[in-house]
């Protein structure tokens, strides 16, 4: 994160774009955007140095309600998009914003990547179990009793993508979950997760409203981790084996090498020549 530029006048609400949310009524999405206008203000982030990232989705639409730069891509590649702009504009603080549809599936395989490189951007996954731009189907996070969806009218009788296991499985070096009835936890985790030096995932428990209204009841679900946060991989794996994906905190947080192109050796065509050479 560049702190060198500050703006210190920011309120929250400043910002906030002039475009209204065209999110359903009560759904979790609001509290996000609310967190990361909150987290913008804490953090005195200059506006022109910030770019939110997104793709395709219901929770893809927050880089337009955010009054900073952003760019909302096409499905799945927010990461790509937002890898390329930090190689390019290190200075900018990345953040990169999306559902568990684009980002578990459509872009599942650049979660693996962006995950291992470690370049420093903060990628929140507002993550609700089900596409609601398209009316409802089964994600990957769906669990496999789900029947609701006419797709799937049985239930998807798939394992779940497990995000916290994946993430740091490939190598993350911040996971943590948010709630969205929780907006100060939130908000004091998007704080972290942006100011982390490295990949930062931000698994959003989301509720949607009107495809998934049993959702109300994670209110009653949600609970505090029961331990501080770990720099060791290994503790990390049996607390989120542990885990029954309704914890809230910072879950693993380490110093890693951030990747980011002109920290890299640069090799000549001679050394790749020799390099690559059968
Ligand atoms: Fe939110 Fe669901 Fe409505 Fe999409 S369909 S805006 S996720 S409540
Ligand atoms: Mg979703």
């Amino acid at each position: 994160m560049d702190t060198a530029i500050v703006t210190p006048t920011l309120r929250a609400k400043d910002y906030k774009s002039e475009v209204a949310p065209v999110w359903c009524p009560g759904c979790g999405d609001f509290a996000v955007l609310s967190a990361v206008t909150k987290a913008l203000a804490h953090l005195k982030l200059a506006k022109e140095r910030v770019a939110m990232i997104s793709g395709i989705g219901c929770s893809s639409r927050l880089p337009a309600y955010v009054d900073a730069y952003g760019f909302h891509g096409i499905h799945g590649r927010a990461l790509p998009l937002a890898s390329g702009l930090k190689a390019a504009r290190p200075d900018l603080t990345v953040i990169v914003a999306g559902g568990d549809g684009d980002g578990f599936s459509i872009g599942g395989n650049h979660f693996l990547h962006a995950c291992r490189r470690n370049m420093d951007l903060t990628y929140i996954v507002m993550d609700n179990e089900v596409y609601g731009m398209t009316k409802g189907q089964a994600s990957p996070t769906t669990q496999p009793d789900w029947a609701k969806s006419k797709l799937t009218p049985h239930g998807t009788g798939m394992r779940p993508f497990l995000p916290t296991a994946i993430a740091l499985a490939a190598g993350a070096s911040f996971i943590a979950r948010g709630f969205a009835g929780d907006p100060n936890g939130l908000t004091k985790l998007l704080v972290e997760a942006i100011e982390h030096p490295g990949f930062a995932f931000l698994q959003v428990l989301s509720p949607c409203q009107t495809f998934r209204p049993e959702q109300k009841e994670w209110k009653h679900l949600v609970h505090p981790v029961d331990t501080a946060p770990t720099d060791d991989p290994v503790e990390a794996a049996r607390f989120i084996q542990a885990d029954d994906g309704m914890a809230l905190g910072l879950f693993y947080v380490r110093r890693l090498p951030i990747w980011q192109p002109q920290n890299q050796p640069t090799a000549t065509p001679a050394d790749l020549e020799r390099e690559f050479a059968l």
